[in-house]
């Protein structure tokens, strides 16, 4: 299947699954900024060569060392969440593949992503270097830890499933902005979470719907 037939298989799959869950995310539609940035970053440049033939799919795949790049809906559904704007600056936790990277280096100013496995780093580096994506600012650590040397920011989701919120990211979220983080038990039972902190810093936590993310190790 060529890119562009395949491109708008996966808007059209991501539509319908939103229209499903529309009760839980109280809405029928996402931002049309948000889809728009999905149809432009090609997702087949994001998945290893032996898997390229399900690159549009609406389902996560393996890309090595254990870990996934995200369903398309689950990475829409999140960006969405975030709220960004083209000014905002945000961290990601999780660079994995460098998908969910590039869909924000095509909605906001500037990206920062933290990822613990530096082989993942280092081909994601590449590929936004091939692609023109020069916004995006890449660490290999512990993202557990945030990335304070930039903070505080915008925006801030989390790409691996973890036990509690971790007090490092909320205290690196500026006031009056948004952080989206899959919370729960490995490989089971998790709940996606959209953490607010207010303008006076007070924190508010919501669960949209379940899902199912690597664990943050
Ligand atoms: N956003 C990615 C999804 C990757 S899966 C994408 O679009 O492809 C989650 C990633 O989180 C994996 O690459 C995993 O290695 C990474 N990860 C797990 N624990 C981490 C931690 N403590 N700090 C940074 N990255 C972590």
């Amino acid at each position: 299947m060529n890119r562009k037939n395949g491109q708008q298989r996966m808007i059209e799959d991501i539509e319908r699954e939103v229209a499903y869950t529309r009760q839980l995310i109280g809405r029928n539609h996402l931002d049309p900024r948000v889809m728009d940035a999905m149809r432009e970053v090609p997702r087949d440049a994001f998945v290893p060569d032996h898997l390229k033939h399900a690159a549009f799919d609406n389902g996560p795949l393996p890309i090595g060392h254990g870990q996934t790049i995200s369903q398309p809906f689950i990475v829409a559904l999140m960006t969405d969440l975030l709220r960004t704007r083209p000014e905002h600056r945000v961290l990601e936790i999780g660079t994995g593949s460098g998908y969910q990277s590039a869909i924000l280096s095509r909605l906001c100013k500037e990206v920062y992503s933290v990822e613990v496995v530096p082989e993942l780093s280092s081909t994601a580096q590449r590929l936004f270097r091939e692609l023109g994506y020069d916004n995006i600012h890449l660490k290999t650590g512990n993202g557990y830890e945030g990335w304070p040397e930039h903070a505080p920011y915008d925006g801030i989701i989390v790409t691996a499933a973890a036990s509690h919120i971790p007090s490092p990211l909320i205290e690196q979220l500026k006031p009056g902005s948004r952080l989206v983080i899959p919370v729960g038990e490995p490989y089971s039972y998790q709940k996606l979470y959209l953490v607010e902190k207010d303008t006076g810093g007070n924190i508010k936590a919501r669960e949209i719907l379940g899902v199912s993310f690597v664990p943050l190790v």
